[in-house]
């Protein structure tokens, strides 16, 4: 019998490492190539919503998710006012640091025999035979960014707090070591300040000052901050020049805390057909239709859905009708979660 074919990943994220480590553990050579290097920190709020057992279970995740922090409860906060909608998360969040989760997820990689190269920028990214695309976002719009840091020794009102400011809205989730997450998505602005500063100067113009108080109050790991411009969303899974996935096969909004199980989620349905193709049961370009078939079906509603109710955390016109029917319960999180998740 003839070895199985290898497969080689662009990206070293979620996506590609979970898949990477997946496939090395089915005995399939695997090639990873990482533009960046382990451990770094990502712009990225940190907390995985709606990632469910099955996948945990699929691609073994289970050792790398021990550290992460459980969270049951989500407080809304409107502008700057103290008036918060608390809400019981369907399912508990799971929390834990990119810094952490990635540099794990990749020394098992190279532990189960995978060949791991970074600081190695693929240039040439067409598709072809046993290439699969984890590169992450497309570069987008430079209209919305991304701004990321933690800090220690900051009280939150209960496991996680998402504030919603003008043209932004800021998650602060606790992660492993006391550390709390703080990141949010805003309107780009021209703003003079760098780093930490930046991400603080940020929340005071979209009008949350007391939010901006309290974190400059807390302990701010300068090290950790990071920025991202040309954030952008997909209502759908793309149809890219060949198989990807994560957020290169279609981004969820970050309000959704969906994106790091969707990268996790699209690695497990993509693998049953990846280990056909290794095994030499299809061709290439079946493997590739059956992959985007298999996502389009788990994740366009998703992304529909998301894309949709976006607009409504950003823009202060719709938040204000947010705030409004808070008391009410409306909108319903249960249905809600079921859609995005
Ligand atoms: C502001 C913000 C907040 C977020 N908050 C959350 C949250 O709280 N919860 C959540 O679940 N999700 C969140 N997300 C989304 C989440 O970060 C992504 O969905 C997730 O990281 C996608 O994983 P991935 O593996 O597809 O891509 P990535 O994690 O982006 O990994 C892609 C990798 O590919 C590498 N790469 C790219 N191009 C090349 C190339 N040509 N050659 C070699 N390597 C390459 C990159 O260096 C990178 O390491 C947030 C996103 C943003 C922008």
């Amino acid at each position: 019998m003839s070895p199985p074919r290898e497969i080689e990943i662009v990206g070293g994220g979620l996506a590609g490492l979970s898949l990477g480590l997946a496939l090395r553990r089915a005995g399939v050579g695997v090639t990873l190539f990482e533009a960046g290097q382990y451990p770094r920190h990502r712009v990225c709020g940190e907390f995985i919503a709606g990632l469910g057992a099955g996948t945990i279970a699929a691609l073994g995740l289970a050792p790398f998710l021990a550290g992460a922090r459980q969270h049951r409860e989500v407080a809304w906060v409107f502008g700057n006012s103290s008036a918060e909608r608390r809400q019981r998360l369907p399912e508990p969040a799971l929390a834990i640091s990119r810094h952490r989760l990635d540099a794990a997820l990749a020394a098992a990689f190279v532990r189960e025999g995978g060949q791991l190269h970074t600081g190695a920028r693929v240039t040439d990214t067409p598709s072809r035979a046993g290439r699969v695309l984890c590169t992450g976002r497309r570069r987008a719009n430079p209209g919305w960014m991304g701004l990321k840091f933690h800090v220690r020794g900051l009280t939150l009102a209960t496991d996680l707090e998402l504030h919603l400011g003008d043209q932004c809205y800021v998650g602060l989730a606790p992660v492993e070591d006391d550390r709390v997450n703080v990141c949010g998505l805003f309107a780009r602005r021209p703003l003079c300040a760098k780093g930490a500063n930046l991400l603080l100067g940020y929340l005071q113009a979209a009008g949350l000052r007391s939010l901006a108080q309290r974190i400059a109050a807390a302990d701010i790991d300068a090290t950790s901050f990071c920025a991202v411009a040309g954030v952008a969303c997909d209502p759908g899974i793309t149809s890219s020049a060949g198989p990807s996935l994560g957020d290169a096969a279609g981004v969820t909004p970050p309000f959704t805390g969906n994106g790091m199980a969707m990268a996790f989620q699209s690695a497990e349905s993509a693998l049953p057909h990846l280990l056909s193709y290794a095994h030499g049961e299809i061709s290439w370009a079946v493997c590739s239709r059956l992959m985007h078939e298999v996502l389009a079906d788990r994740f366009d509603l998703r992304l529909r859905t998301a894309s949709l109710l976006h607009p409504w955390l950003l823009r202060p016109s719709r938040q204000r009708w947010l705030r409004a029917l808070a008391p009410v319960r409306f909108p319903p999180l249960r249905p809600l979660y079921a859609l995005l998740h």
